[in-house]
């Protein structure tokens, strides 16, 4: 087990633009493996993209606990999304914050596995939420960007 630090916002790391993966390296498995094992240690996490533990590169992991379990993306592309859903998000680069956010509740997605499988998904309400906050992740975008109403509120485990 690896656990890597987490970016923190106000690192400009978080405000940049991943670039794709290009070959499936041992590193990339290691990035997938210690990904996991950041989001799970830190218990609220239900994804993480790879910008937060400070890697550019198009990947993100989520596992909302559903059916599906983990799930690995890599180059991941949002082919559909449709209706909308809004509720509260955090982030573990953002902590002690939250807001709402809107965002489609049916997203169809493509991407690569660990093996360099393409695969596809249709993913509806949560886990269609935390696709689309990963996904911006690796666009430089951060959930509190775009707060419904334009609030950020502290959550009751804020340290300050
Ligand atoms: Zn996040």
């Amino acid at each position: 087990m690896a656990l890597r630090n987490l970016v923190l916002e106000g690192d400009p790391l978080l405000r940049k633009t991943s670039r794709p993966v290009e070959e499936i390296t041992p590193r990339i498995i290691k990035l997938l493996d210690d990904m996991a094992d950041t989001m799970y240690f830190e218990g609220r996490g239900i994804g993480i993209a790879a910008p937060q533990v400070g890697v550019l590169r198009r990947v993100f992991i989520v596992d909302v606990g559903d059916e599906h379990g983990l799930i690995e993306f890599i180059n991941p592309e949002i082919l559909e999304a449709s209706g909308s859903q809004t509720d509260n998000e955090g982030c573990l680069s953002v902590p002690g914050k939250t807001c709402e956010v809107e965002r489609p509740s049916h997203i169809k997605v493509k991407a690569l596995d660990r093996n360099g499988n393409e695969f596809e998904l249709e993913a509806d309400d949560l886990l269609a939420r935390c696709i689309c906050h990963e996904n911006d992740h690796l666009n430089g975008i951060l959930f509190i960007d775009k707060s419904v109403d334009g609030k950020i509120y502290k959550t009751e485990n804020a340290e300050d």
